[in-house]
């Protein structure tokens, strides 16, 4: 049963929180809200029959809200978050405050494989929480601050693609006091279970929205599903504020596909910015080797532990190995992507009317205190 799994570090740990949910929505004193990644979208089909990279985004809500979730949001939102901190990070290094690269910082199972096997590069990862971390910090606090609910009664489950993210949510800098930022990680493949558990039929839900105002994202958020779209969402956002210019082509072809190892030269005033993208830790270990070795030099780079990202993550619909199934999903976060208005994580409306009326500055104090981390030397395993 559940241990099968191709998530690389904590497949023999799995747990499952689909009962606590259960009990969590049946229990009148909470407030449950389901926030989901952007690679759930894509891929929950197919447990129901539908065609791999289908997007069924309204009818994921609309079982969210029957099931009873109070609220359903979208880490997407969080995405866009991400990347605004992201690229004031990177900014800040380009200016000599910190070390280069940047390395970002979404994907726990390399988080824990850099802590135990690269201890010395330790300062290269963005300290920026994952979207789904900074989503729950931000439930807790400004969403319950501005509609008025205990945050001790709001239980935050995250709906992902992910085995790591389990582990990730205990880890003890995202605890505070009895809250802690994120309460359960469920599977798409276990959300598909609680789906066929409560007798919905999914194909025949009608197609509904996310809540807002944590339900609002831009197609930069909706490409962190796929290896190289986190880092080109944050050149995006980079490349307007470092010029001043609004960028024409938000695209960055060099960056995307399923290969292994990909690498870009991307022209930012008078800079050349180079970026490197790994997928799959056997090329991880190898970037990070080099760059540790000093045999490479990048200003940024970006590390997917699941050979593709997070579409092929662990806790997806089995696919035994047919590649045609990830490059649908794929291919379908793009065309997503594509299909939105807004297209740059910093013109998200609702991540702007929360810095005003909430966090203040972009990398400022009270962002660092929700949305930063920290990491930690580890024993070599
Ligand atoms: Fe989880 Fe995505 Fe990392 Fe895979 S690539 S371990 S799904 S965060």
């Amino acid at each position: 049963g559940q241990c099968v799994s191709v998530c690389p570090t904590a497949a023999l740990t799995e747990v499952s929180y689909v009962d606590k949910v259960w009990e969590a929505l049946f229990d009148s004193e909470k407030y449950v809200i389901a926030q989901t990644a952007p690679a759930i979208r894509v891929a929950l089909g197919e447990e129901f029959g539908l065609n791999p990279g289908d997007n069924v985004t309204g009818k994921m809500v609309a079982a969210l809200r029957r099931l009873g979730f109070k609220k359903v949001f979208d880490t997407n939102f969080a995405a866009d978050v991400t990347i605004v901190e992201e690229a004031k990070e990177f900014i800040d290094r380009l200016n000599g405050k910190g070390r280069l690269p940047i390395l970002t910082s979404c994907c726990p199972s390399w988080v824990k494989f850099i802590e135990h096997q690269f201890p010395e590069l330790l300062d290269i990862p963005s300290t920026c929480k994952s979207p789904h971390m900074m989503f729950g910090a931000i439930a807790k606090t400004y969403f319950a601050e501005k509609f008025n609910i205990d945050p001790e009664k709001i239980v935050v489950v995250s709906i992902m693609p992910c085995i790591a993210k389990k582990y990730e949510i205990q880890r003890k800098e995202f605890k505070h006091g009895n809250l802690q930022d994120v309460d359960y990680v469920i599977t798409t493949r276990e959300f598909a279970r609680m789906i066929r558990e409560a007798g919905l039929d999914f194909t025949k839900l009608p197609d509904e929205d996310f809540d807002n105002p944590l339900g609002e994202s831009t197609g930069a958020a909706v490409i962190f599903g796929a290896t190289g779209g986190v880092i080109e969402a944050a050149l995006r956002t980079a490349y307007e504020w470092i010029t001043g210019e609004s960028l024409g082509n938000v695209e960055f072809n060099e960056v995307r596909g399923l290969k292994g190892f990909k690498e870009a030269t991307v022209k930012i005033k008078d800079m050349d910015i180079k970026i490197g993208v790994a997928n799959g830790l056997g090329n991880a270990r190898k970037l990070l080797e080099d760059i540790r070795d000093g045999k490479r030099f990048y200003h940024a780079i970006e590390i997917m532990a699941c050979p593709g990202g997070c579409i092929n993550g662990g806790g997806q619909p089995y696919h035994h190995g047919n590649l045609d199934i990830v490059k649908a999903r794929l291919e379908a976060l793009y065309k997503l992507d594509k299909s939105k208005p807004l297209r740059k994580s910093h013109e998200n409306p609702a991540v702007i009317q929360m810095y005003k009326e909430y966090i203040g500055e972009i990398g400022g104090e009270k962002a660092h205190k929700l949305l930063h981390t920290h990491y930690t030397k580890r024993e070599k395993i």
